[in-house]
């Protein structure tokens, strides 16, 4: 059944929404087909946050979006969508898509498990609603009269700020275990409660993660860990036991990890909130650094160097994570290289110290440095020392390097 929300009701103002996602619905509309502006954006502006990009779904075709507007591309080999591009603003314009459950045409890849490879059956705009993941997500906003069509109870769901699967929640976690991740990313983000039949099921389907590309993950992880809220949804994930099934046997325990993975974390949302630059690579370093320091440290006992044995212990935890989540090359590159610079820090006399200073990843692995204090207390006069060398210059500097050992 569908529900129509009027705008002194929802109170959504045009000017909150992109000129050009309007523009794209209007002209799908004059063509006489159905559009609005869908998903995420309708949700956050109800929520008060300011959304990222403005959708749109439409009953047009790809073919027929392109024939009405000039300036959209087609993309997507399996389920085609329409990106229109006003200069550096796109707007994704994707076509109702149906078939969520029963449906097992041709179009539609369902294994025995029940997770949907692939889904390009086009549907009603209902069924376009039924087959998004969670209510709150399903929300279609007409600009022409300025109301929310709800086909879900999304509405109800957005007021009382309650996270609901849409359909029987064991199916569509089987479908689709991602969800479960999307389920912790939405509730953490936007403060939401799990509703308790969405919530109920999460613990003992986590381990359907285990049939997820680790490439997908690894896309899901950046948008966890990387958005402000990494500590907190850390603590979701592992309530919900959904981390084991991500980052296996890195903590002895989860729910109390290594300080100085907890810290990595806090000081990850706190530049997040500045503005300032983050890094999975950083981050990667430091979930897998309990691994690889204890490991390095067995190989430097028998006889191996101690770059040479950062190197191989980091080389050992990152094959064995990919296992679960893809981390591209350049980001294990960067946790390898912070990793082996930690044992240069030790060698301060003469010009190795101004050389490492000089070197690109000087400051992630002297932060890196700093937070292996709080495991390692003894290394605070080595971490206060590289901290006062930064702070002087020229002569200061080169007496700095001659008076140590
Ligand atoms: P964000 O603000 O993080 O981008 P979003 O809701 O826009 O949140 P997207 O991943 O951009 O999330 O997806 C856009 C929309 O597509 C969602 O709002 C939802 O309706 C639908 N969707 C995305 N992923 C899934 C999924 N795994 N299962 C069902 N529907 C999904
Ligand atoms: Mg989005």
């Amino acid at each position: 059944t569908l529900r129509i929300i009027e705008h002194h009701e929802h109170g959504i103002e045009p000017r909150q929404i992109s000129g050009n996602a309007i523009k794209v619905v209007e002209r799908l509309q004059e063509a006489g087909f159905l559009a609005y502006i869908v998903g995420g954006s309708v949700r956050d502006l109800l929520l008060g946050e300011s959304p990222k990009d403005f959708d749109v779904a439409t009953s047009a075709t790809p073919e027929e979006v392109k024939e009405v507007m000039r300036n959209a591309r087609l993309i997507g080999r399996r389920f085609r969508l329409a990106h229109v591009r006003f200069g550096r603003e796109i707007i994704e314009v994707a076509t109702f898509r149906g078939g969520s459950e029963e449906d097992d045409s041709e179009h539609r890849e369902v294994e025995k498990s029940g997770r949907v490879l692939r889904d390009n059956v086009y549907g009603s705009e209902e069924e376009d609603a039924r087959r998004r993941d969670f209510t709150i997500n399903a929300l279609m906003y007409d600009p022409s009269t300025e109301t929310i069509r709800d086909h879900v109870g999304g509405y109800e769901d957005v007021l009382e700020r309650r996270l609901r699967l849409i359909g029987d929640p064991v199916t569509r976690y089987r479908e689709d275990p991602v969800r479960l991740l999307r389920a912790v990313r939405f509730q953490v983000k936007l403060d939401l409660s799990i509703e308790p039949q969405t919530a109920g099921p999460m613990v003992s389907m986590a381990p359907l993660l285990a049939d997820i590309p680790p490439a997908r993950l690894f896309d899901e992880i950046l948008k966890l860990f990387l958005a402000g809220r990494a500590w907190p949804t850390y603590q979701a994930l592992v309530r919900q036991n959904l981390w084991e099934q991500l980052f296996p046997d890195l903590f002895e325990d989860p729910a109390n990890p290594p300080a100085l993975v907890e810290q990595t974390m806090k000081n990850t949302d706190g530049r997040v909130q500045q503005g300032l630059p983050v890094t999975p690579g950083f981050l990667f370093a430091a979930f897998l650094w309990p691994k690889v320091k204890p490991r390095a440290e067995e190989l430097v006992a028998k006889g191996v160097a101690p770059v040479e044995a950062l190197a191989e212990a980091g080389e050992e935890a990152i094959v064995a994570q990919a296992r679960k989540v893809a981390i591209h090359r350049r980001f294990s590159t960067m946790s390898k290289e912070i990793w082996c610079m930690q044992p240069r820090f030790e060698k301060r006399r003469g010009n190795r110290a101004l050389r490492l200073i000089s070197e690109r990843r000087f400051r992630a692995a002297y932060d890196f440095l700093l937070l292996r204090v709080l495991e390692e207390p003894e290394l605070k006069e080595l971490a206060d020392w590289w901290t006062q060398i930064q702070e002087v210059e020229g002569e200061d500097r080169e007496a700095m390097t001659r008076n140590v050992g």
